[in-house]
């Protein structure tokens, strides 16, 4: 496959931009290649700018769940263009857009649309100190929940990927209030709770981590959070930034039947437009400016174009709500193709990730005994062969309801003739 465009523009963005990215996984560093430029999508399919055509299995890193250029979307949101970018001011949209985001997930009482799932996470955080009146908060080891300042502690995804344990530039006074427990291990969150007595304000979580590769939450352990962060007036936050209309239209917590206080949405949300949600029970939301002292803002926030583009997107959702089980199908048939070549495969519906290590994957721990470079032979065998899929470990592989049984057949071909 010939790349070589991809390759000069690479080089050229290397002047203008740290690692030549505006998002560091991109830059491919953890799989020794060079990031491809992208010319189109369509469907499925993506296109370099060498004309090579590949099956997309990274959808953005989660919004496409209808495949690239669905065509209601596209013509709505030009429509929406030919009246104006950005008002910075009330339209009917916002309002469109909240009802349906509030109809498949019930808990989201009231919410506020903002630009970036980090803007969704850091905000959502600084409402529940500010309900709760408490500083600190517990995150997990692996989950990735944005790049804001006390996040990064032990986050998944680029953090990961490129070996970055915490961020330089986080004064230590920022990260001091995020304490650390482990996935799927429940004396992990039992002890910080005994340790931090009064003075937790909420327990962030994916709850299915997909930031340190998929792993799912084990039998029980959402419930054990939901039980604890009760007793202990803490709130629980699930960022469904990835899993919000993936795992059901209705997101993880209808998926697993457990109830958040507060949620985080973004990627499919916006249907490939910047736009990202934070909201849950109306009086915590109730303490958000103009109403209460939890001061958050975006002058583009709500901008009609990335409303537009949510509200089709879920609006075809809700008229294909069958298509969730034959994607799961089609995503369980490339799991077992995987598995049956030796692949230790997490999947949850449309989600997974191959590790190559003999340990069951269950948290930061286990994710990291997978071999790296065993990792990136496949992403280079599978790449080679015309499928575009994460060049990382540490991260999801999307599948769309527009891959077609062809596509899924191709994909299982390649994945059959990779030898390590
Ligand atoms: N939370 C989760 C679970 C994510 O996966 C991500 C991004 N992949 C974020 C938050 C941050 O979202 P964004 O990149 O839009 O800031």
């Amino acid at each position: 496959m010939i790349t070589t465009n991809s390759e000069n523009l690479y080089n050229e963005a290397q002047k203008f931009m740290p690692g030549g990215v505006n998002s560091p996984v991109r830059a491919c560093r953890s799989v020794g290649r060079t990031p491809l430029f992208i010319d189109k999508a369509k469907g499925s399919y993506i296109y370099d700018v060498d004309g090579n055509k590949y099956i997309d299995y990274i959808c953005s890193w989660g919004p496409n769940i209808l495949g690239h250029c669905r065509e209601e979307v596209i013509n709505a949101v030009k429509a929406t263009c030919d009246k104006g970018l950005t008002f910075g001011a009330c339209h009917k949209g916002e309002i469109t857009l909240a009802k349906l985001i509030q109809k498949h997930f019930p808990s989201m009482e009231m919410l506020r649309l903002v630009n970036s799932g980090t803007e969704a996470v850091m905000s959502a955080i600084r409402a529940a100190r500010g309900y709760t009146g408490k500083d600190k908060i517990i995150k997990f080891e692996g989950c990735y929940h944005g790049h804001s300042d006390g996040l990064l502690v032990k986050g998944g995804s680029g953090l990961l990927t490129n070996s970055i344990p915490n961020s330089a530039g986080v004064p230590k006074g920022y990260t001091d209030t995020t304490l650390l427990a482990k996935y799927n291990d429940e004396n992990s969150v039992e002890e910080l709770f005994n340790a931090n007595k009064g003075e937790i304000a909420c327990v962030i979580v994916e709850p299915c981590a997909a930031n340190m590769g998929v792993v799912p939450p084990k039998e029980g352990f959402l419930q054990f959070l939901r039980d604890i962060t009760k007793k202990n007036n803490a709130l629980l936050i699930f960022d469904e930034v990835i899993t919000g209309f993936r795992l059901s239209i209705g997101g993880a917590q209808k998926y697993y039947n457990i109830t958040p206080d507060l949620t985080t949405l973004g990627k499919i949300v916006g249907g490939g437009m910047p736009l990202a949600v934070y909201g849950g029970k109306r009086e915590v939301m109730e303490c958000v400016a103009p109403l209460g002292s939890v001061y958050q803002a975006g002058t583009l926030s709500g901008n009609p174009v990335a409303v537009t583009s949510g509200i089709e997107t879920i609006k075809i959702l809700e008229n294909s709500v069958s298509e969730y089980d034959v994607l799961n199908e089609k995503s369980a048939k490339i799991e077992k193709t995987m598995k049956e070549i030796g692949l230790n495969v997490n999947r949850v519906g449309s989600i997974m990730t191959p590790f190559f290590t003999d340990k069951m994957v269950i948290d930061y721990d286990t994710a990291v005994t997978s071999n790296t470079e065993n990792f990136a032979k496949f992403f280079n065998h599978m790449q080679s062969n015309g499928i575009y899929s994460a060049p990382s470990q540490f991260e999801a592989m999307f599948v769309s309801m527009a891959h077609s049984d062809e596509d899924i057949d191709y994909t299982c071909d390649v994945i059959k003739s990779f030898k390590l």
